[in-house]
């Protein structure tokens, strides 16, 4: 309603409504003092704004309000004083889960990136002789001897080794791609579309379902194909009539073209894995079948910090490293040091202090214990609470993650059903707690899975259910 055809004894009525909300700084001086100013200013213009606009479009007299206002206010001011990026208890089972922040970090990485980031480091600099070093060369034992290769490098993720590869080997040239491999990875991160920015041009060989060497041979030209490009289809899989070229046998065909050879794996595991049925190969393996130049993911199967590796020739790697996207792309010495010592880890055989591999490595009998466990924790703080019911049971859930697809492992979730609440609204209980605990709804109730709650989050997580469960 524009002032123009709203009747003058309405707008009094409006305007002296108006007049009636608090000042901005007496209602933030009327919050608990415990929360900074800064925020209980900012919640009170927020929740003040938002009541003078209900006033004039239903001028509802109850946003008004002075005990509501206060109210809004300091719910506002208590989420705005604690940081946007915030830890979850992820109670989903799913390990490697894009939105929750992919893998958690093994204790000694973090260890190590409190310890260079707390002061100086060798991030650039030789100690050796005092002058400038490379942020790059940090990786130079570890990699190579993890996946022997000849050369390394890291950058902010996989997408930016694939982009970067691209750039330096492809651009103006034409990059061999099969049909079953344009996959999106999610994240709006398509291989046509990073090949398009890239500058590269798509040559698309095969079809959806069936790709053969020959496919990939005839479309060679001299001069002009700059890259033989193997996707791992990461986050989907094909059964059936299908038909693909392994990286090994790509491998041998670039060699014969004198055309290098790029694998891009997504995850990258670095010793073969089987699970589930579906099985992935070593970095090490795609390397010695002859990969030029091969990319993964540091926060996938690796289990360490958001981060994309590079392995290859020494010249290739080179000039990857030698390209202005590269400085855009670089590490900062916190991933640099976490991603340092997740490596380290592998190399000393110590790979069961990585989260990821112990969560995975957690038996179904286990994780029974431990839902157990979790019900007795929740039952002791909930003393006499009617109408919740806790039930372990045996389920299965995805590993996740852009990472082995339809590989499910059996696992053990605790089972939380209120007679007075839906599955729906308790879950949304559950998101808005403090800490957040992400969950499943399934058959009526809300389904924690321990697979990926740590032990020492058990207590927390119970908290987390009770004031869920009872809070009015
Ligand atoms: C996940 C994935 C990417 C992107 O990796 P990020 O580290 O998430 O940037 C690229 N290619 C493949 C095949 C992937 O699975």
């Amino acid at each position: 309603m524009s002032d123009a055809v709203t009747p003058a004894r309405d707008r009094g009525a409006l305007s002296a409504r108006l007049r009636q909300l608090p000042q901005v700084h007496r209602l933030a001086d009327s919050l608990p003092h415990a929360t900074p100013a800064v925020y209980r200013v900012a919640a009170s213009q927020a929740v003040l704004d938002r009541a003078r606009l209900t006033l004039r479009q239903s001028s509802d007299p109850a946003a008004a309000r002075v005990a509501q206002l206060a109210e809004d206010a300091a719910v506002l001011a208590a989420r705005l004083a604690s940081p946007h990026l915030a830890p979850v208890i992820n109670g989903t089972g799913v390990i490697l889960h894009t939105n929750l922040g992919r893998a958690p970090l093994a204790e000694a990485a973090l260890a190590h990136v409190e310890r260079v980031a707390r002061g100086y480091s060798t991030l650039e600099w030789d100690p050796e002789t005092g002058r400038r070093g490379s942020r790059m060369s940090h990786l130079d034992e570890v990699l190579p001897a993890l996946t022997g290769a000849e050369a390394a490098m890291a950058v902010n993720n996989n997408a930016g080794a694939v982009l970067l590869a691209l750039f330096t080997l492809a651009m103006g040239r034409s990059v061999i791609v099969s049909r079953g491999q344009l996959v999106e990875i999610g994240g709006a991160f398509r291989i046509p579309d990073v090949m398009r920015v890239s500058g590269a041009r798509l040559v698309e060989v095969g079809t959806t379902n069936k790709t053969r060497l020959s496919d990939y041979a005839s479309a060679i030209v001299p001069g002009e194909t700059a890259l033989l490009l193997h996707v791992h289809p990461s986050n989907f899989r094909q059964t059936g009539f299908v038909e693909s070229v392994a990286p090994g046998e790509l491998a041998a065909l670039g060699r014969e073209a004198g055309v290098p050879v790029m694998a891009d794996l997504g995850s990258g595991v670095l010793f073969p894995l089987t699970m589930g049925g579906a099985q992935e190969p070593a970095v090490r393996d795609v390397v010695a079948a002859g990969a030029d130049v091969t990319t993964f993911s540091g926060d996938k199967l690796l289990g360490g910090p958001q981060a994309g590796l590079i392995v290859g020739r020494a010249e290739l790697v080179g000039a990857m490293r030698r390209h202005p996207l590269a400085r855009a792309l670089r590490l900062d010495k916190m991933t640099l040091a976490a991603l340092e010592v997740t490596l380290r880890l592998y190399r000393e055989g110590r790979q069961d202090e990585i989260p990821l591999w112990r969560m995975l490595a957690q038996s179904e009998d286990a994780l029974v214990q431990r839902a157990t466990r979790l019900r007795r924790l929740v039952r002791r703080q909930m003393a006499g609470e009617a109408g919740v019911q806790l039930t372990v049971r045996r389920t299965t859930a995805p590993v996740g993650g852009g990472s082995l697809p339809e590989v499910m492992s059996g696992t053990a979730v605790l089972a939380v059903r209120s007679a007075n609440l839906s599955a729906e609204a308790l879950e949304a209980r559950l998101r808005a707690g403090t800490p957040a605990m992400a969950v499943r709804v399934a058959e009526d109730s809300v389904w924690v899975d321990l697979r990926t709650v740590a032990p020492s989050e058990e207590r927390v997580a119970a908290g987390c259910i009770v004031r869920a469960v009872t809070a009015p």
